[in-house]
């Protein structure tokens, strides 16, 4: 399948969706039917890998209380003092609870039907297909890996496995950002003909691997500029067909070689839509603009975990739209979950994270070159 038709298919559960008001679980695209490996009714069992900030903060509150068709059934930590005391927090079993040595024997364990990898980038490829050949399905958080190559062994892995691989993208499930996509889908105000997306916080403790490029894999770009690559992507509803890049390093002492601090880049997509698209580790950024023969719409913030607003200007009349909140990552667990029970893709298959890694390898090409990069 050409990357272009990709896209569109896995946008099928964004434009055809009633809209940002359709429960998510049930919205997503219908294609490629896989064996279920559970019954229908049952629980799916989630396995997190690494017990992070987001692992802690996020995703186990949302597999304890609020996740529809999914629970936390196991865990897997360098760290077994702190395993042992989620494991009590959350009720998981006792022989449920991994290290990084022993993980290999979660195949033999019926409770876990899903591995959800939450370690630094670097480690997603190994963890995702050493879950794969235990024969669990895979939901990798973002970036998917920090290569091509990398993406091209986790799909052939899952696929090998027979199993389903899914990538973090929670904006997919939240229902402003859908609401962009619908905006820019249905014409709303006249075709989108520039795009304009920011992403960013300034980073803080120099000693964190998002800040080794051998953990990271890079710097702002993969780990928020991604967000500002996903919006112009699904915004546009096109896959871009060239990038043009600048990055900026203000601070060498804490940006090493490889470890990008701001990224600028403009993404010029088939039907002449432009994006420009800001990454940064060195402030705040959290907005996504389209503008269209009409009017425009926006998001700002765009992409926290709460409180997402849009704004929209058509003829000079301005409207607001802020839908109910839903936590993200239990909808986007349950949206993975329903898939694998109903035999349906994924909507942010290992496919759409792949596209995104080969789109930035294009952006660190062309800021080192200066010159412009096509896809
Ligand atoms: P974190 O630093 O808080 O947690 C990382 C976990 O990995 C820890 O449990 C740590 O013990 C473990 N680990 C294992 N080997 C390690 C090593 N060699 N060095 C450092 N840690 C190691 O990170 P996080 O914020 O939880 O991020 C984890 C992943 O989740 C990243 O890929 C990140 O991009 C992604 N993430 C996604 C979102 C989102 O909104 N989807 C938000 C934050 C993070």
């Amino acid at each position: 399948m050409s990357e272009r038709r990709g896209f569109f298919k896995e946008l099928l559960g964004w434009g055809a969706a009633a809209a940002w008001a359709a429960p998510v679980v049930g919205a997503a695209g219908t294609a490629a039917a896989q064996t279920p490996t559970s019954a229908p009714g049952k629980k799916l069992g989630f396995a997190l890998v690494g017990l992070g900030s987001l692992s802690e903060h996020q995703i186990a509150p949302a597999l304890f209380q609020k996740t529809k068709l999914c629970k936390l059934t196991g865990l897997v930590s360098g760290h077994p003092d702190k395993a042992m005391q989620w494991a009590k927090q959350y009720g998981v079993p006792e022989k449920n609870v991994y290290n990084y040595q022993t993980f290999d024997q979660i195949k033999n364990n019926p409770d876990i039907d899903v591995v959800y990898v939450v370690l630094p980038n670097s480690m997603h490829a190994e963890y995702t297909i050493r879950a794969a050949k235990a024969g669990k399905h895979v939901l990798c958080e973002k970036p998917m890996a920090i290569s091509v190559k990398e993406c091209d062994q986790m799909i052939a892995a899952c696929k090998a496995a027979g199993r389903q691989l899914a990538i973090g993208y929670r904006l997919h499930f939240e229902p402003n950002n859908r609401e962009m996509v619908r905006l820019a889908r249905e014409k709303t105000f006249g075709a989108v003909k520039v795009i304009e997306t920011a992403a960013g916080f300034p980073i803080d403790d120099p000693s964190q691997w998002r800040l080794d490029k051998k953990l990271a894999g890079g710097g702002s770009l993969m780990d928020i500029g991604i967000y500002a690559l996903q919006a112009a992507r699904y915004i546009a509803g096109e896959e871009p067909t060239s990038v043009t890049a600048q990055m900026s390093i203000t601070d060498p002492v804490k940006f090493k070689p490889g470890v990008d601090e701001s990224v600028l880049f403009t993404l010029k997509f088939p039907s002449g839509i432009v994006a420009n698209c800001a990454s940064s580790y060195a402030t705040g950024l959290n907005r996504y603009r389209a503008s269209a023969e009409r009017g425009w719409f926006e998001l700002q913030p765009a992409l926290n975990y709460e409180g997402i607003k849009g704004r929209m200007r058509s003829n000079g009349v301005p409207k607001e739209f802020d839908f109910p909140p839903v936590d993200h990552f239990a909808a986007e667990m349950d949206d993975f979950a329903d898939c694998i029970l109903n035999g349906k893709q994924t909507r942010v298959p290992g496919e759409e994270g792949r596209r995104d890694l080969r789109i930035m390898a294009a952006i660190y090409e062309s800021a080192a070159s200066g010159k412009r990069v096509s896809l």
